[in-house]
């Protein structure tokens, strides 16, 4: 997609790619099992056999180890398509439903069909597996595609539109690169449905965008994920954790813990703990974490300063940095940095970090530590750390999340099984296997009569029709 290209050329050649798709949706909407399996193994196999390729690109865009996009991008990426793989026959049977006794004769079913036309926008921080993933789902389910991965990480979006080119006609998957000009030209058009990962901020628009044309929306947002480390958790294994939660992609995952609660009486081993399990990471060897092949690095400058100016800000209001604090602006660098001594009336209380700053307040009471979250929009992810049982369980009860994992971090995503997403702020609707695939669906009730009538209840209501129907209020 050429972006240089004027406005109205570039609504135009969106709307020509638009109106090819939408008028091949319904022959879409007809292929078999195997059909959609068929093609879901074209991107499977084209993975597989680009394996390095993935890795480079995203080693130029940020320099995200090439472990990391195996644990972080490859493997949930594989587990996505194995599992459609296995169940999409299952999913894709309607299935039958029960029938109150009042309709007795008649039968129901749901049926999962297509929602048509639709739109998926990726953010740049895992950009092959956040574009590709909800590219699975929603040929399992049987739609045409159109696909904007981000333009901040312009190596991968560029590999991933040469795979769609090398896999797909434009008629059934398009991919546009590009900026929020391109977006904002895409949101312009009529979709069924929009499936946008980012922030918050960008989903209202997604959103406002969507409600012109009534279009359904997926939005896997962002936000401030907590994490809660109780008097019994065990220290080594939760800072081990929570240092690779945060650290991970550099802190730019958006199920990254966010700040830390830890209880009072055992706040000093933990912050032990934590430095050990840092420099067992990134300087095993003693060297500097900036030498560490195992760091990736903020994805450009205008982050690599919002980030500065968050911890700055906290700085001035009298934070204290306790681990780490170095960085080098030339290469977007930032060492695993701690803040201790924050307030709510500083910035990186408020915004969501998605970088290797960590905040950790204690806490005395659960009380204090629930109150700390909820006066918080509801966060993508909550994490406790707690052998407590009686703990975790009033935490659940008094909070809400999109999801929450106990005594490890971030492996909510790695589930397939699992629903994966936001709530309210966070997200709206989820992704992951089955849920995805509903997600892309439009679930359609069906009922047919076998045998029998209603006409007994039709009017005009005489006497008899009326008490008729009370028997049938009463007692059905
Ligand atoms: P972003 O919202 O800035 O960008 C996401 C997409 O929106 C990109 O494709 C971008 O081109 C487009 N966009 C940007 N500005 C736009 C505008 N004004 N109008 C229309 N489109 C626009 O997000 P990001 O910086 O790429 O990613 C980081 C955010 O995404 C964080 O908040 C993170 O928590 C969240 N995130 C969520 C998930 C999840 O699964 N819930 C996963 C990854 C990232």
């Amino acid at each position: 997609m050429n972006t240089l290209l004027s406005e109205t050329d570039l609504s135009n050649e969106l709307k020509a790619v638009f109106d090819a798709q939408r008028q091949y949706a319904p022959q879409m909407a007809l292929t078999t099992v195997d059909q959609r399996i068929e093609r879901i193994r074209r991107i499977q196999t084209w993975v597989k056999d680009h394996e390095a390729d993935i890795q480079r690109v995203m080693y130029e865009d940020f320099r995200k180890p090439a472990a990391e996009v195996l644990i972080g991008e490859l493997l949930a990426l594989q587990a996505e398509i194995k599992h459609t793989i296995r169940h999409l026959a299952h999913w894709m049977k309607p299935q039958r439903l029960p029938t109150p006794l009042s309709l007795v004769g008649t039968k129901s079913s749901l049926h999962h069909e297509p929602k048509g036309s639709v739109l998926i926008m990726a953010p740049w921080n895992y950009p092959f597996v956040l574009s590709i993933r909800p590219l699975i789902s929603a040929i399992a389910a049987g739609n045409v595609v159109m696909l904007k991965p981000s333009e901040l990480t312009p190596h991968t979006a560029g590999l991933i539109r040469q795979m769609i080119t090398d896999l797909f006609p434009v008629k059934e998957v398009a991919v546009f690169e590009g900026n929020e000009t391109i977006a904002q030209a895409l949101l312009e058009l009529p979709f069924n449905h929009i499936f946008f990962t980012g922030s918050p901020a960008v989903g209202r628009i997604v959103m406002t965008a969507a409600a012109k044309h009534l279009a359904s929306v997926t939005l896997e947002l962002g936000g401030k994920s907590p994490a809660i480390v109780d008097e019994s958790a065990t220290i080594k294994q939760a800072a081990g954790q929570l240092a690779w939660g945060k650290c991970l992609n550099n802190g730019q995952t958006c199920i990254a813990p966010d700040y830390l609660l830890v209880h009072e009486s055992i706040k000093e081993p933990f912050m032990q703990a934590f430095r050990e399990a840092l420099t067992s990471m990134y300087s095993p060897d003693g060297k500097p974490v900036e030498q560490s092949d195992s760091y990736a690095r903020i994805v450009n400058s205008k982050h690599f300063q919002r980030l500065r100016g968050l911890l700055d800000d906290a700085v001035e209001k009298g934070a204290t940095v306790t681990v780490g604090g170095k960085m080098n602006a030339d290469q977007h660098f930032m060492e695993p940095t701690v803040l201790e001594n924050v307030r709510d009336d500083m910035r990186i209380m408020q915004d969501e970090i998605f970088g290797p700053i960590l905040p950790v307040l204690s806490y005395a009471t659960l009380d204090q530590a629930i109150q700390i979250i909820n006066q918080r929009e509801k966060p993508l992810a909550l994490y406790i750390h707690s052998h407590n049982r009686k703990n975790t369980q009033y935490i659940l009860d008094r909070t809400s999340a999109g999801d929450t994992v106990i005594n490890d971090t971030l492996l909510q995503f790695g589930n397939v099984e699992l629903p994966f997403g936001g709530v309210n702020n966070s997200g709206l609707g989820k992704s992951n296997g089955f849920f995805s695939f509903q997600e892309f669906s439009n679930q359609r009730g069906v009922m047919q009569r076998d045998f029998g009538t209603m006409k007994f209840l039709y009017p005009p209501y005489t006497d008899r029709v009326k008490k008729l129907i009370s028997l049938v209020v009463k007692y059905l």
